[in-house]
């Protein structure tokens, strides 16, 4: 299983979150079946949900990414909680785009260079906070680097990565968002930089064999970090009949008698783990009072 890990600089003034989302990727690749170019996309979506989402105060708690550039994969979701449960749903899985000229997957070109990301954190208010920033590259880690700077003033680095096999399955996935908390000196300001400017992709690291915990030891070398708190998270879909039938049930009722004049029975799938559920239309039918 994937486990999350959050690590602490000794004097307090850097945080790591870092996670090898390998397993989960490869989970949300089964349930959707995107192209490579998607398969980047939502991985890299998925794993930046889960990794802002380790920074929630309590369980309960959940974290929405909301995607919606003008590249052809529309519409892209990612929702994670403080239990370490993600999900994820895109509008157009199947895109297909040339490789870029150094190699790598065209996620910005499938998501789009121009829109809008989304953050509704769901922390048990009344209503949810959102922030939004308009995209930067529509490569995801830039994005979400973008969010935390305008909307919450937290000097971050962010990667996220996805390694995909030519069969489509998931070889490597990975991520870390490191964030300098308001104690943190300009001398360890610096220090950082050296050694993020130092480091290798995630996906390449782990390829190497190194584990999340040496990962943290280059990123914070000099900072002597200890580890805060582990976590295991894994994709989760927590759809269930009612909840379908309430999104059904919202169209109304003249939408509702029409699709019951039409057909006997109505299957509804959830956007996020495609499982079908089956319905009868009469059942959401009212009767009719001028017929009564
Ligand atoms: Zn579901």
């Amino acid at each position: 299983m994937s486990k999350l890990v959050r690590a602490i600089s000794e004097n307090g003034g850097v945080v790591v979150s870092i996670l090898d989302s390998t397993e989960v990727v490869a989970q949300m690749e089964a349930f959707h079946h995107p192209s490579a170019v998607v398969s980047a996309a939502l991985g890299r979506l998925l794993t930046g949900a889960l990794l802002m989402a380790a920074t929630l105060k309590s369980e309960e708690d959940s974290l929405t990414l909301r995607l919606k550039g003008d590249g052809p994969a529309g519409l892209l979701l990612a929702v994670a909680d403080g239990r370490g449960n993600a999900k994820g749903y895109v509008e157009q899985p199947c895109v297909e785009l040339p490789v870029r000229a150094d190699g790598k997957l065209d996620v910005g070109g499938a998501v789009g260079h121009t829109g809008i990301l989304s953050v509704v954190k769901d922390i048990g208010l009344k209503e949810p906070y959102i922030g939004q920033v308009p995209l930067v590259s529509g490569e995801i880690a830039e994005d979400l680097t973008s969010y935390y700077a305008t909307s919450e003033q937290i000097p971050t680095v962010c990667a996220l990565g996805v390694l995909v096999e030519r069969d489509l399955t998931i070889k490597r996935a990975g991520g870390y968002l490191l964030q300098l908390l308001p104690g943190a000196s300009e001398e360890e300001i610096s220090l950082i930089e050296t050694n993020v400017g130092r480091m290798q992709s995630m996906t390449e690291l782990l390829e190497q064999g190194h584990t999340v915990y040496e990962i943290i030891d280059m990123l914070l070398s000099g900072f002597n970090p200890n580890v805060l708190d582990e976590t295991a998270v894994q994709y989760h879909c927590d759809c269930s009949r009612k909840r379908v039938e309430q999104i059904y049930r919202s169209l109304g009722q003249k939408e509702l008698r029409q699709i019951a004049s039409e057909q006997e029975t109505v299957e509804l799938k959830c956007q996020f783990c495609n499982k079908a559920y089956t319905f009868k239309t009469a059942d959401f039918v009212k009767p009719d009072p001028a017929q009564q």
